[in-house]
């Protein structure tokens, strides 16, 4: 299963696909190397609308590398990977890990704009 966390409202909620080509029953998208894939319509989601807030953003995968266009604008939600039923402390303990190693290995003012502001 793939997370995503709001920037704006900080909400945690799973990436599902119901259909981006054709309609399907609603799945969890895995990773691929095209990026957060849907196995049912083989649909690539890179933006993200949130629920909470509506609110869309690009998605991240934390470990890869940033698209340049989207990281300017700093609309970027992390994404991680964790099991099926997942609790929310732990997707936050994995958000703020994935973060950490994410701005040791870029060191850089982008990565401090994005999760500077993620400190809770
Ligand atoms: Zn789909
Ligand atoms: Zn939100």
């Amino acid at each position: 299963m793939l997370y995503t966390q709001c920037r704006y409202c900080a909400r945690i909620g799973p990436l599902m696909c119901s259909g981006t080509m054709f309609p399907h029953p609603t799945m969890p998208l895995v990773t691929t190397a095209y990026g957060s894939t849907c196995p049912g319509c083989y649909g690539v989601m890179q933006l993200f609308t949130c629920t909470g807030c509506g609110t869309p953003q690009f998605l991240m995968k934390l470990g890869g590398s940033a698209p340049a266009f989207g990281a300017a604008a700093g609309n970027y939600a992390p994404v991680v990977q964790a099991k099926q039923g997942a609790s929310q402390s732990m997707l936050k303990e994995l958000f703020r890990a994935g973060a950490k190693t994410f701005m040791s290995e870029a060191g850089t003012d982008l990565a401090r704009s994005l999760f500077g502001g993620q400190s809770s």
